[in-house]
């Protein structure tokens, strides 16, 4: 019999090989979607279709021949895995069968065993190789939602370049599909290939057991039980049923086995992802290996955490997710490196779900499993790429939560006036909180305010700026020509060309909204303002996520 425990891993080294096939897709689509910016934002509808046409072939002709460089490692280890399986259950039912004084033939010269060991492998084989066959239409099937979203993006001027590759890069890195099955249904393939792997060896395993039995003359076996089954499988674990019809025995009813568990269908004992098993049972004999005893056990809620109590498979299970967290946010460092956009928000997301598994495991007294969070081309210097990129974001983030601070104890000041002002508090004009929706949904009031504390700052920093330039604050930001989204919280970049005399100006503010869960005495307010020149503009809007332009 293969335990749960078994099942569930058994897939793994055929899943990393095609993490690494899905990972070696994911960067050459990211690669091809970064090519977008060879476009003008005016190129006309036919020039982007054949522009578009040509990048499908490439993707598509791209994934063929990664699927060739994999389909015989892809091969040898589908074989091995069912082979180790098959010879593992035999075992462990020839020990039992020993024991109680049968003689097991020989396995390898035994033609019965051998002949199921080789159908099962080539169903297994045969029926990843159909679901394989539609990768490549399917990846790029995906590749092409995403470059026409991200085109759409950039032509209609909602997004700069930059943002469109990122965001289109990042939503594939989350999620590409790799297969789809007859139904139409489409799945990655590491869910698919898990599920064909798990599948296809526990089916061939059970019918080795059956042919065992049948030849040692066992008509009884135990159905095993693991906690975290799904309810159809549940009402049926941990029994002992008769193969080949309901039976009595000394007074004892018996089911039948396939009648009671669906084995051999689909939805039943051994099909679609199932980690049930069995194994002989001789009544009067045996000993149960899953009595109510042991079924309590693995229903039990023994591990704590965060104040909650778990059984050991949910938390397995949670552990799980979390590595799973870390592989995707390196895929995703991985594909936007690839794409050539900035991965700081990568870097940054992969150093919280790293230290997110280690509390988790800290606190669970769980095992760090390197393996299960490896992904194929990120090594030693990308993780040093990453931690210096996600260092450089911490501290860029305590110098501004220091900012956001003096910008509030201005606001907050309490040396109020008798009318009740803060006199360090400067009105400047109202907003039109529509149009500042991008930056921040519940935006509560339409006042914005200047702290005297902020103006000292803008003083000291861009000299003759404010006293020159502070009467154009409200046209700023009543009529911004565009909102580019700013690394602090709640805030904005807003930009605007102006004329000055004979001369176009260019200006920046960052605005700092109040919002519905600030207290109650915030409004919005101006952190930053100053004059910039003509390239740092363009550099901004060609490079930053814009949130709004103007018409
Ligand atoms: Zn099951």
């Amino acid at each position: 019999m293969l335990t749960p425990e078994y099942l569930d891993t058994l897939p793994d080294a055929v899943v990393a090989l095609w993490q690494q096939v899905e990972d070696d897709i994911l960067k050459d689509i990211a690669e091809r979607i970064s090519q977008l910016d060879e476009l003008e934002p005016l190129t006309s509808t036919a020039a982007w279709q054949a522009w578009r046409y040509e990048q499908m072939q490439a993707c598509h002709q791209d994934a063929l021949s990664i699927l060739v460089r994999y389909s015989k490692r892809s091969r040898d280890t589908i074989r091995q895995t069912l082979l180790d399986a098959g010879l593992e259950t035999l075992a462990s039912d020839d020990a039992l069968y020993t024991a109680l004084g049968f003689a097991p033939s020989a396995i390898d010269t035994n033609e019965t065993l051998n002949n199921l060991l080789n159908a099962g492998y080539r169903q297994t084989l045969g029926a990843w190789q159909n679901l394989t066959a539609t990768t490549a239409n399917t990846v790029t099937g995906e590749f092409e939602r995403a470059l026409d979203r991200a085109w759409l993006q950039v032509s209609s001027g909602a997004f700069s370049y930059d943002a469109a590759i990122r965001r289109a890069v990042d939503g594939l890195a989350g999620r590409m599909n790799g297969v789809t099955y007859p139904s139409g249904h489409k799945d990655t393939l590491e869910v698919a290939v898990r599920r064909a792997v798990l599948t296809g060896t526990n089916q061939t395993c059970a019918q080795l057991q059956l042919a065992r039995a049948e030849e040692i003359g066992c008509e009884y076996v135990e159905v095993s039980a693991h906690a975290g089954a799904r309810p159809e499988h549940a009402v049926w674990q941990g029994k002992v049923y008769h193969v080949g019809g309901a039976a009595e025995l000394d007074g004892v009813l018996y089911e039948d086995f396939e009648t009671a568990t669906g084995y051999g269908t689909g939805p039943g004992l051994c099909g679609w992802n199932c980690r049930h098993s069995f194994y002989p049972f001789f009544p009067g004999i045996s000993r149960r290996l899953y009595g109510q005893e042991e079924l309590d056990r693995l229903a039990a809620k023994t591990v704590e955490y965060g104040g909650e109590k778990y059984t050991e498979y949910e938390i397995t299970q949670m552990q799980r997710e979390l590595e799973r967290r870390v592989r995707k946010a390196k895929r995703r460092f991985l594909a936007e490196q690839a794409a050539g956009v900035d991965a700081t928000a990568a870097s940054v997301g992969l150093r919280d779900a790293r230290r997110a598994l280690n509390d988790f495991i800290e606190a669970t007294g769980g095992k760090l499993s390197a393996a299960r969070t490896d992904v194929a081309g990120f090594g030693a210097s990308e993780a040093r790429t990453t931690t210096a990129l996600a260092q450089k974001q911490e501290r860029l983030d305590t110098v501004n939560a220091e900012l956001n601070q003096a910008a509030q104890r201005g606001i907050l000041n309490p040396s109020q006036d008798g009318n009740g002002r803060n006199p360090d508090v400067n009105f400047v004009c109202k907003l039109d909180r529509e149009l500042y929706k991008v930056v921040t949904e519940d935006i509560r009031t339409d006042e914005v305010i200047i702290t005297d504390e902020r103006i000292q700052h803008i003083q000291e920093r861009h000299p003759n700026d404010y006293e020159r330039f502070n009467s154009y604050l409200p046209e700023i930001i009543q009529e911004p020509d565009y909102i580019i989204r700013d690394k602090r919280p709640q805030t904005g970049m807003v930009l605007k060309e102006i004329v000055v005399g004979e001369t176009n100006e260019h200006f920046r503010i960052a605005l700092r909204l109040a919002a519905v869960r600030d207290p109650a005495n915030y409004k919005n307010s101006i952190l930053t303002f100053l004059k910039i020149r003509e390239s740092e503009w363009e550099r901004l809007i060609n490079n930053k996520e814009i949130l709004y332009r103007a018409k």
